[in-house]
């Protein structure tokens, strides 16, 4: 039984699959299932429980790239960065899932959980993440008004996986390439540390793999003194960990910073 305040999981039907970019594929999710689906969830997330035979289901996380209202409940998009097709060899269940399933076969869904936007009224706003983060990224700068001023520094696998983002004029965004994910937290701090960025009014969100959160970390909170009041920053996965086993490492890291 799902605990008091959360409900339970909805059965969603895969309504159709494309590729946004090489290593991104969207799923549109709909159906009888989004019944009640609470309105502007997108930045929030989902959570996908997918069958593995006999033992537990396993529980992965994606967030709502868009939400779009209609007849049945509406509609929702979630953006799967492929990571099986990089280094790090085999695919876990939920990308497996992605690049499997067809239009027309049901997943479970529990969420959705609250979105993280951009609080207002800061004169700059710095985002960083990675593929997987790229949803929340684009979502967030497409939130701002059109006289936001800031730079989203996103590290993708190819050139080909840039995406246009609807921002603000006065929004940049740098595109770093790493072929395989979670290797470019060097890069990542780098970059972030040459955006020459000063006494601004700054606030900063940041996801991203564990160790790139981890560098930018102790670069924005401790060198450059920002507050939870100016920064948001998590891990979105761990390389080498499933989500079971990230969530554990994100625990500890969470106790060891208290
Ligand atoms: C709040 C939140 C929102 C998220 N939103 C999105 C989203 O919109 N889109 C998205 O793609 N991801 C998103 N993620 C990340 C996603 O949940 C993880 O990448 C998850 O581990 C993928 O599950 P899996 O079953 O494919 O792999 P798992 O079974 O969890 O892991 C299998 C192996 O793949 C590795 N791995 C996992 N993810 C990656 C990756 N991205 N690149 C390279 N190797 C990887 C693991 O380290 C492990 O070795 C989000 C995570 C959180 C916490």
């Amino acid at each position: 039984m799902a605990p008091p305040n959360r409900p339970a999981p909805r059965t969603l039907t895969v309504l159709a699959k494309r590729h946004v970019t090489p290593n991104m594929l969207r799923l549109t999710l709909g159906g009888d299932g989004m019944a009640g689906f609470p309105p502007g969830r997108q930045g929030g997330y989902v959570k996908l429980n997918l069958p593995q035979g006999a033992g537990k289901p396993a529980v992965r996380t994606y967030t709502i790239r868009a939400q779009r209202d209609g007849a049945a409940g509406g509609e929702i998009d979630l953006d799967f960065a492929l990571h099986a097709e990089t280094a790090t060899g085999h695919a876990g269940p939920a990308t497996e899932w992605a690049m499997t399933v067809e239009p027309g076969a049901e997943v479970l869904v529990g969420g959705p959980g609250p979105a993280k936007p951009l609080p207002a009224g800061h004169s700059f706003y710095l985002l960083a993440g990675d593929m997987t983060a790229l949803p929340a990224i684009s979502v967030n700068i497409e939130a701002l008004p059109a006289d936001a001023r800031g730079l989203a520094v996103i590290e993708v696998m190819s050139l080909e996986d840039r995406q246009d983002i609807a921002g603000p004029e006065g929004f940049e965004v740098q595109w770093l390439v790493a072929e395989q994910p979670g290797l470019g937290a060097a890069e990542h701090l780098q970059a972030i540390r040459d955006a020459g960025w000063g006494a601004e009014d700054l606030y900063a969100w940041v996801a991203a793999e564990f160790s790139t959160m981890q560098a930018l970390r102790s670069y924005l909170r401790d060198e450059r003194g920002l507050g939870p009041d100016r920064l948001y920053i998590s891990s979105y996965w761990k390389s080498g960990l499933n989500e079971e086993a990230h969530k554990l490492a994100k625990r500890e890291d969470a106790e060891a910073q208290a």
